[in-house]
């Protein structure tokens, strides 16, 4: 019972810290595509409805476009030039899922809070994304090669 008590305790601890700071919920799903025109034609077909937003984001190097599936949201992205990280993932990778995006409240703190967990986040200062959101990546090699997007709603 002992043992149980504590498993308890610290798992409420962790609510707690995280109540706060925790990344609420997946925001959207990014996938590298080598054309948004082609591949925005084959999710319009996969959903059932055209994607509701196309946006370049110049200073990432990428054109996006977003669909609404249900409550589920994806992002496609094109690069725009050959220096374009999605250029390099394409590349590397081929087309296919490119990072996933979460839901913050506080995306400064969220950061600071990563950091102190030893993540290492690629721009520490928070910069502005497609979809009306301040972003953030952490670096893949310390999250098992996944990709991660921080993402706060711009109010
Ligand atoms: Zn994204």
């Amino acid at each position: 019972m002992l043992i149980f008590d504590n498993l308890n305790s610290s798992a409420t601890k962790s609510l707690s810290n995280s109540a706060t700071n925790r990344m609420r919920k997946i925001e959207h799903i990014g996938i590298a595509v080598k054309s948004l025109e082609v591949s925005n034609l084959l999710f319009e077909k996969l959903f059932g409805n055209p994607p509701y937003k196309e946006e370049e984001v110049a200073s990432e190097g990428v054109k996006t476009s977003f669909f609404m599936n249900g409550p589920n949201k994806i992002e496609l992205l094109e690069a725009t030039n050959p220096e374009s990280p999605i250029a390099k993932f394409l590349e590397k990778k081929g087309e296919g899922i490119h990072h996933i995006a979460f839901d913050v409240e506080d995306i400064v703190s969220e950061i600071d809070r990563l950091k102190k967990e030893g993540f290492v986040v690629l721009n520490e200062t928070p910069k502005k994304g497609a979809d009306n959101k301040l972003v953030a990546f952490l670096h893949p090699k310390g999250t098992n090669g996944v990709l991660v997007e921080l993402c706060q709603e711009i109010p």
